[in-house]
């Protein structure tokens, strides 16, 4: 028998504009293996969101005495201000078997990968540079002076890609959840990610074999 299905770390990452904070929402109301986990940081809050929803808005002075006590599973400057994945949260969810999703940038996902090896790393990309240029003008909460440095930010980050297990194309968002989630469950799959189940039935064989 097939031991108690463990929950897997999976990272998404994209460019800013891509509309991942919308995907993710629709993977946790569409499914019910999920669990997102949200990060601290230190930027403003946009307009509609709300503190320990979008994120933890925090002083600057609360995220470093949170990184010196060691409450950070990894943490990142990105646009000058500081993003941070919270440790507990994330930790109780995978023991409870849920597979717990971090939208986070690139430095903070290979970060999250060297401590975590069986982590997922999905990439989401825009169906064109243009596009994304266009969600980003479109969603009206940045001036265009962050619209820039988010733009520039986003060429950096595209070095990174091949980093990354798969990319995802958000063109139409129903599709793209369901192929993430596809991918997901097919990660649970792998033998890296079944090490105790392989290791158990070799026991038993061996046992078969005296
Ligand atoms: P935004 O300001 O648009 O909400 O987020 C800016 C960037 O920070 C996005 O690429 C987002 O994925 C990333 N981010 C959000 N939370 C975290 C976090 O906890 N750690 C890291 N490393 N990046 C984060």
């Amino acid at each position: 028998m097939k031991m108690r299905r463990k929950g897997i770390l999976i990272v998404v990452s994209g460019f800013s504009g891509v509309g991942k904070g919308t995907l993710m929402k629709q993977l946790v109301h569409s499914y019910d293996n999920y669990a997102l986990s949200v990060s601290m940081t230190t930027r403003q809050p946009r307009p509609g969101e709300s503190d320990g929803k979008e994120y933890f808005f925090v002083s600057r002075e609360v995220f470093e005495k949170t990184i010196a006590e060691n409450g950070l599973i990894e943490y990142a400057n990105y646009c000058g201000n500081y993003y941070g994945t919270p440790k507990e949260y994330v930790e109780k969810q995978l023991e409870k078997g849920k597979d717990v999703i971090l939208e986070i940038e690139i430095q903070g996902a290979l970060k999250v990968r060297e401590q975590f090896p069986t982590a997922l790393l999905l990439f989401v990309m825009p169906p064109s540079a243009q596009e994304l240029k266009k969600r980003l003008e479109g969603r009206g909460t940045e001036t265009e002076e962050v619209i820039d440095k988010r733009l520039k930010r986003a060429t950096e980050e595209a070095e990174g890609i091949e980093n990354y297990d798969f990319i995802v194309i958000n063109d139409k968002l129903e599709e793209c959840v369901k192929e993430m989630h596809g991918l997901i469950l097919a990660a649970h799959e792998t033998p890296d990610r079944n090490q105790e189940f392989i290791d158990n039935m070799r026991k038993e064989l061996e046992n078969f074999a005296k």
